[in-house]
C-alpha cells in the first residue's frame, strides 16, 4: 500500500447489525492504521463509521472524518479525531472524501452507504477520477448488488464490465491486499454507442 496515502471507507451508521460486520469494520481500520494509511470517513461516531475509526485511532492512525452540520448531531460527531471537517452540505462531505482519498473502500452499509458508492463508481465511469473502489462483500451482504450489477452488465448498460470500475472482495485481507495491488486502475471505455 506503498503508494496510497490514504483511503476513504464508507459504511453504515446503524450499530443494530450482526458482528461479523462490526468486527470487519474494526479490522479495517486497524490495518489502515498499522499500514501507515490516513482513513477518511464521514466524521462519525454511530455504526460501523464509529467502529472504523476508532479501531484506525487506537491502533495509532490517522483520521479525518467530514461531516455535514446539520447532521453532527445525528450522527453524533467524533471529537477525538486527527481532523474533523464540518462542512455545509451532504454534497460538499462526498466531494471533500473523494478528494481527500486515493482509493475507496466500500464495508457493508444501508442507503447513504450505497449513495456514495455509487457517485464515486459513476465518477470514475465519467473519468472524472481514476481511484481503486474495493467492495468488501463481508459474509456475502453484498451478494445481491454483485447479482444486481452483472445483470446491468449483461443487459448491456454498463460498457467494459462492471469489473473495470471497481473489485469485490470477501474479506479485509481481501481489501488490504487489493490496495496493495491497485486494482482496476485503467480508466474504462467511454461508451460511445447511441
Ligand atoms: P447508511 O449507510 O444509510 O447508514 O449511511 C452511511 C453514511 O451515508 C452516513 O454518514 C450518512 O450520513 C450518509 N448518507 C445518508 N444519506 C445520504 C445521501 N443521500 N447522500 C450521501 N450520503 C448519505
Amino acid at each position: 500500500m506503498v503508494s496510497l496515502s490514504s483511503v476513504c471507507v464508507y459504511c453504515g451508521s446503524s450499530s443494530l447489525v450482526n458482528d461479523v460486520y462490526k468486527d470487519a469494520a474494526r479490522q479495517l481500520g486497524t490495518g489502515l492504521a498499522r499500514s501507515g494509511v490516513r482513513l477518511v470517513y464521514g466524521g462519525g461516531r454511530v455504526g460501523l463509521m464509529g467502529l472504523v475509526a476508532n479501531a484506525a485511532l487506537a491502533a495509532g492512525g490517522r483520521v479525518t472524518g467530514i461531516i455535514p452540520d446539520h447532521i453532527r448531531a445525528l450522527e453524533v460527531g467524533h471529537d477525538a479525531l486527527s481532523e474533523l471537517l464540518v462542512v455545509d452540505s451532504m454534497h460538499e462531505r462526498k466531494r471533500l472524501m473523494v478528494d481527500h482519498s486515493d482509493a475507496f473502500v466500500v464495508l457493508p452499509g444501508g442507503f447513504g452507504t450505497l449513495d456514495e458508492a455509487f457517485e464515486v463508481v459513476t465518477w470514475k465511469q465519467l473519468r472524472l477520477h481514476d481511484k481503486p473502489i474495493i467492495i468488501a462483500d463481508i459474509a456475502g451482504y453484498w451478494a445481491p448488488l454483485v447479482k444486481l450489477m452483472e445483470h446491468i452488465t449483461a443487459e448491456g448498460f454498463v460498457s467494459g464490465g462492471y469489473q473495470r470500475l471497481f473489485t469485490v472482495v470477501r474479506d479485509i485481507d481481501g481489501v488490504l491486499d487489493a490496495l496493495q495491488s491497485r486494482p482496476e486502475s485503467a480508466p474504462p471505455p467511454r461508451s460511445v454507442s447511441l
